[in-house]
């Protein structure tokens, strides 16, 4: 070892690489990437179109516009489903900011609802007691590895006359009933998020829907209100606006990647369920802590794993343990939505949703993509074990 040899401070285990993956996936997303530049045309180009094509066989959907990430999705989705300045949205109050936030930058407001402590999904029970007269839509979010209990928020939607809008961003992938995440309702979204099951190395995201009206909207809203699909379309530029739209377009580049991505997705699937299960056998009968469920429905549906997430009542205390030890993991999600500063206007107080508030202070994502090796999900058990044990003596 010579002198100059820079000390290697890469963690043991990061929470999330995809390194190994991109560098298999190069080739194909080289192709894509010269095919690109070859044609001269950066913006709104032929890669957006062809992924939008892939992806719609690939779940199923008529109609998927890419956009430039998850959040905007929601955002063109909302507007495109309707939501009216001042209509409420009910949002589970635990998630990703982003399906709330999203409800405002629409011009809607969020109303919180519990959610189930098992499947972590919108409790269709809390949403009946949350709903008023100004109540236009409800959002189911699907988190970590299955879908919320959609039979039951469908009835309920249908009970009242509410649009349904999914927060699937997260759900790439899982099926109720043979069909994907995001088309139950009026659409849904992807998000490509790097981290996520079918992820960029950037951001990007999608709409997905059947309805050809809402796909027409949210095309057009996503490239400043204009009709026509792609640039192409020079005659359309000139036309007067209708629609208020944003440029929200999706990166070519993010497109060329997807497309290689999509070529492995089952594999990456199957990876993540080896590895799921991996965790879930090393760590079974371990005190003091709650491994994830598949909770059974009386549909047919299917796990996929974007997220590992475990529980325990020293939940901090648990990450410092690992990162000591070289183990990166995540807070999935650190506040509950109804006390996120951002909303502090709308006067919540701990305690209103009791499920949401305990999922925030135990829960504990462990390091899960298709790069991780077997033996470092072994590392990561066998410290989440002795840390478990330790507290019970
Ligand atoms: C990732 C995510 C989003 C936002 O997606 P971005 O692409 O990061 O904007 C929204 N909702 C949920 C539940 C997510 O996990």
């Amino acid at each position: 070892m010579g002198a100059t040899t820079a000390p290697d401070t890469s963690p043991a285990v990061p929470f999330f690489t995809q390194a190994e993956t991109f560098e298999s996936l190069w080739p194909t997303t080289r192709r894509h990437l010269d095919a690109l530049m070859d044609r001269g045309k950066y913006s709104h180009g032929p890669k957006v179109e062809e992924f939008e094509t892939a992806l719609a066989a690939w779940t199923g959907a008529r109609h998927v516009i890419g956009v430039n990430s998850g959040t905007d999705a929601l955002v063109l989705l909302l507007r495109a489903a309707g939501l009216r300045p001042g209509d409420e949205v009910i949002v589970p109050a635990y998630s990703f900011v982003a399906s709330a936030t999203s409800v405002v930058l629409a011009g809607g407001r969020p109303v919180f609802a519990d959610i189930d402590p098992v499947s972590y999904g919108l409790d269709p029970a809390s949403v009946e007691a949350v709903r008023t007269d100004r109540t236009r839509m409800v959002m189911p979010v699907h988190l970590f590895h299955q879908l919320a209990e959609l039979d039951a928020l469908l009835a309920t939607a249908d009970r009242h006359g509410l649009t349904v809008v999914e927060d699937s961003a997260e759900a790439f992938g899982m099926r109720w009933d043979g069909l994907h995440a995001g088309l139950h309702g009026a659409g849904g979204v992807l998000s490509f998020f790097p981290t996520k099951t079918l992820g960029a190395i950037g951001d990007a995201g999608a709409v997905l829907t059947d309805d050809p009206e809402l796909a027409e909207a949210v095309s057009a809203m996503r490239h400043h209100g204009r009709t026509g699909r792609t640039l192409d379309d020079f005659p359309t530029i000139n036309r007067p606006t209708e629609l208020l739209g944003t440029n929200s377009k999706m990166d070519d580049i993010q497109a060329a990647v997807l497309l290689a991505k999509l070529g492995r997705a089952d594999q990456d699937i199957a990876r993540r369920a080896h590895l799921a299960a991996a965790y879930t056998e090393r760590l079974t009968g371990t005190p003091g802590l709650t491994l994830p469920t598949v909770v059974r429905r009386d549909a047919a549906t299917n796990p996929v794993w974007y997220v590992y997430l475990i529980e325990s009542d020293h939940r901090d205390e648990l990450a410092d343990h690992l990162a000591r030890h070289g183990v990166q993991t995540e807070t999935y999600y650190p506040t509950p939505l109804h006390l996120q500063p951002c909303f502090a206007e709308l006067g919540h107080r701990p305690g209103e949703f009791p499920h949401a508030e305990a999922a925030c202070g135990r829960a504990l994502a462990l390091p899960l993509y298709p790069d991780l090796a077997d033996r470092q999900l072994d590392l990561v058990s066998d410290l989440v074990r002795d840390f478990q044990h330790g507290k019970q003596r």
